[in-house]
Order: C-alpha cells, then sequence, then structure tokens
C-alpha cells in the first residue's frame, strides 16, 4: 500500500501532533489523585464546548455507545416520541425508539433534505402529546444540517424532551446546550474536535435526569448505563469501570487546542473552509449533494455523482493514484464527501482535496452535462479566490486587535 499523503475523511479525522503527545502520556492508575483531577478538568472543558451548566458524562467508547445508552435510559414503553430523519442516523434513532418500546412518528425527508423547524411546529401543534424530540444536528453521511437553533427552543417552550445527536456538530456549527434548552446531547472527539475516536461526550439536564429516574428499565450496572456514571462517579467519586487513560489524555489536547482557538473561531475557520469548497466545486462544473444550499453542513462537502460513478470507486482511486483519502457516501447515496473538519477545516486541506476529487473524477470518464468536460483548473482558482479574501479578513481582524 503506498503511503497515504492526506486524510480528508468525514471521521476519524487527522490530529494534530499535540493530541498524538496527549494521547501517548504515561498511562496512569485511574485511582491515582492526579488522573482523577485530570478527569475532572476534561468534564469542565467538554461542558464549555458544549455550553453547558449541566451534568457531563465520558463514557469509555465511540459515540454510539453515549447515543444507544442515553435512549435507553430516556425511554419508557409508549412513550410518544417524534423522530426527524432526513439521514441514516436519524433513521438508526427510529430503530432502536421502536426496540426501546416507543410510540414513534417521525418527519422524514429525502436523504438530500433537511427536516425544517416549520414542519416540527405544525406537527407539535397537531400531536400535543409528543413527550421528546429525538434529531441529528448534522447528518455527516450526507453533510446536511437540522436547525437546532430554532427546533430546540421550540421544544422546550412545549416542555417536550429533547435527544440531540450533535456528534459532527459541536464546533462545526453553532451548538448551545443550555440557550437552547436541550436535555440531552451527545458528541464525540473524533470529528469537529479533531481528536481520536473511542469516547462519548454526553450532557444531561436535570429534566432529563427526571426522566430517567422514572425509568424502572435505564439500564444500571450496565456498560450503557448514565446512571452508573452520575451516582457512582458525579456522586461518589468511584469509576464505573477503568476509563481509557490514553483518551482521556488525547481528549484533553484536542480541548485545550479548541479552547485556545476560542469556540466561534474554530466554528469560523469550519464555514470558511465550507466557503472555499462550495466555491471550488461549483466552479469546477460538480453538482452539490443537497437540495437546499442553507442546509449544506460547514464539516462536510457532499458532491453528488453521476449514476455510471460508484462513490466507493472514486474513494478508492482518488487514495490509491493520489494519496488523498475521502469518504464515500455510506449508504447515505451516490455521493462523495470533501471533508473539512477538525484540523483539515482550513482553506489548504480544502484546495489540495478539490484537485484530487476533480482529477480522479476525470479518471473515471466523468462527463457535465451537454458534454462539458471537468474544469479542475476553474475549481481551484474560484477556491483560491475565497481563500485569498478569507486570508484578508484574517489578516484585518488580526491587525485591529494590535
Ligand atoms: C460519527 C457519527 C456518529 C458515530 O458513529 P460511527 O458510525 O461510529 O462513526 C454518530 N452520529 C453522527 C451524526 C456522526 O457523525
Amino acid at each position: 500500500m503506498q503511503k497515504l499523503e492526506f486524510t480528508l475523511s468525514a471521521g476519524p479525522v487527522e490530529v494534530t501532533a499535540a493530541t498524538l503527545a496527549g494521547l501517548a502520556k504515561p498511562i496512569q492508575y485511574h485511582y491515582d489523585d492526579d488522573f482523577k483531577a485530570t478527569f475532572r478538568r476534561v468534564q469542565e472543558k467538554t461542558a464549555e464546548i458544549l455550553q453547558t451548566r449541566n451534568d457531563v458524562l465520558i463514557l469509555q467508547g465511540e459515540a454510539i455507545l453515549g447515543l444507544e445508552g442515553a435512549l435507553k435510559s430516556l425511554v419508557t414503553p409508549g412513550m410518544k416520541v417524534l423522530n426527524l430523519v432526513q439521514g441514516i442516523f436519524g433513521k438508526g434513532t427510529g430503530y432502536w425508539l421502536r426496540d426501546f418500546g416507543a410510540e414513534v412518528h417521525e418527519l422524514e425527508v429525502g436523504y438530500d433534505d433537511a427536516v425544517t423547524p416549520e414542519m416540527v411546529e405544525e406537527f407539535l401543534d397537531a400531536h400535543p402529546s409528543i413527550e421528546m424530540v429525538c434529531l441529528v444536528a448534522s447528518e455527516t453521511p450526507s453533510g446536511t444540517v437540522t436547525d437546532v437553533s430554532r427546533i430546540g427552543p421550540m421544544c422546550r417552550d412545549r416542555g417536550i424532551l429533547t435527544y440531540v445527536d450533535t456528534v459532527s456538530g459541536v464546533l462545526g456549527m453553532e451548538h448551545r446546550t443550555d440557550d437552547w434548552g436541550l436535555d440531552l446531547c451527545v458528541t464525540g472527539p473524533q470529528k469537529c474536535l479533531g481528536g481520536a475516536p473511542g469516547l462519548s461526550l454526553i450532557s444531561v439536564s436535570q429534566r432529563a435526569w427526571d426522566k430517567i429516574y422514572s425509568n424502572p428499565a435505564a439500564p444500571r450496572d450496565s456498560y450503557l448505563s448514565l446512571l452508573d456514571w452520575k451516582e457512582k462517579w458525579l456522586g461518589d467519586g468511584r469509576f464505573p469501570y477503568t476509563p481509557s487513560v490514553s483518551d482521556i489524555n488525547g481528549l484533553e489536547a484536542a480541548l485545550d487546542q479548541a479552547l485556545a482557538e476560542g469556540i466561534d473561531q474554530v466554528i469560523q475557520r469550519h464555514v470558511d473552509a465550507r466557503e472555499l469548497t462550495k466555491a471550488g466545486a461549483r466552479a469546477m462544473g460538480l453538482e452539490f449533494w443537497a437540495r437546499r444550499e442553507e442546509s449544506m453542513s460547514a464539516c462536510v462537502t457532499s458532491i453528488r455523482l453521476p449514476d455510471d460513478i460508484d462513490n466507493a470507486e472514486v474513494r478508492d482511486l482518488a487514495r490509491s493514484k493520489y494519496g488523498v483519502m475521502f469518504s464515500h457516501g455510506q449508504g447515505a447515496g451516490n455521493l462523495i464527501r470533501l471533508s473539512h473538519m477538525g484540523s483539515t477545516a482550513g482553506g489548504f486541506h480544502s484546495i489540495v482535496g478539490l484537485t484530487a476529487l476533480g482529477r480522479t473524477l476525470l479518471d473515471l470518464g466523468m462527463k457535465l452535462d451537454l458534454g462539458m468536460k471537468l474544469d479542475v483548473g476553474a475549481g481551484v482558482d474560484a477556491a483560491l479566490e475565497v481563500l485569498s479574501e478569507q486570508r484578508g479578513r484574517q489578516r484585518s481582524a488580526a491587525d485591529a486587535l494590535v
């Protein structure tokens, strides 16, 4: 296998040297006072990026663990739940909900579209007995977002619980747990935070705890349990099981870098990367996967492929021929994803991505409408134009500070 030059995948992402150094720290005994202090510090820093004063739990397992454990803790048989589906992860939430015995209602749109706040409002008006709304802030496999800033407060004002998968939302878009009244949020380190996969970061509001305590089937003495972490660790200073010491140190390094840069600055960097990538892809002649430009995520730009070019083939050829790793559609559709997440959300990465993708599509014989040829040069030129504007803006902002 030839050397990989650039990982522009949609998570896990390439991590910085500082994050690798965090992961490589000595392994301490988990009841060493020093490690316990580290764990508590990491919880506080996680609360900062989740913008919350709610309890924060860090479970040792990829974000799917937190998503499943939290849902199983919240759902009681017959509970009336509205699930918003606009992609693979929302669809999966629905399977869990049915498994756990909820009465599931779904608002579902195509995976290239978004469920709007208006649709949610209309549904809730017509179904006042809904007790919880489940949503995915950012559907990474298709690169679309949901407007949590409007749906969250709408649910809070009606006394409806919210369960939010924001694994690729946090730091890739605005996320305000407390201001928007979000009850249960789950994220992970390996997306916009630019850390390693292996942890679930969860915030739980008092309302969510009340619901969990009223659920006799909420997992206890289980790997899926949120209550174990609340009672044993937060309550009693005892870990339910041994945490992965390296993952916690790696997470702290990633959090420190994000907080030093500033939450708003990290989000802006992702937005800038999207704008640059969009301009380049459009000038090249490519078509976006998302139907509505306003629902395109800032962490990955999804490109619609013609039927005769398979997304996994594009991914594999770009990797073997040009040393650039993209993500394919992962079942969401025939699309290829130019990711700009974590440390790869910066102009230069996306420019490399655009050139490698354009050339790969030419190699595969992709034709545009009316027999036009894909114009890689025009795409790079347009992207560089946007990059120079963004750098100019950053320079003026820096000058204004001194
Ligand atoms: C990455 C991600 C997860 C975690 O799922 P994996 O399949 O383990 O990567 C969950 N939800 C969303 C929206 C994600 O982007």
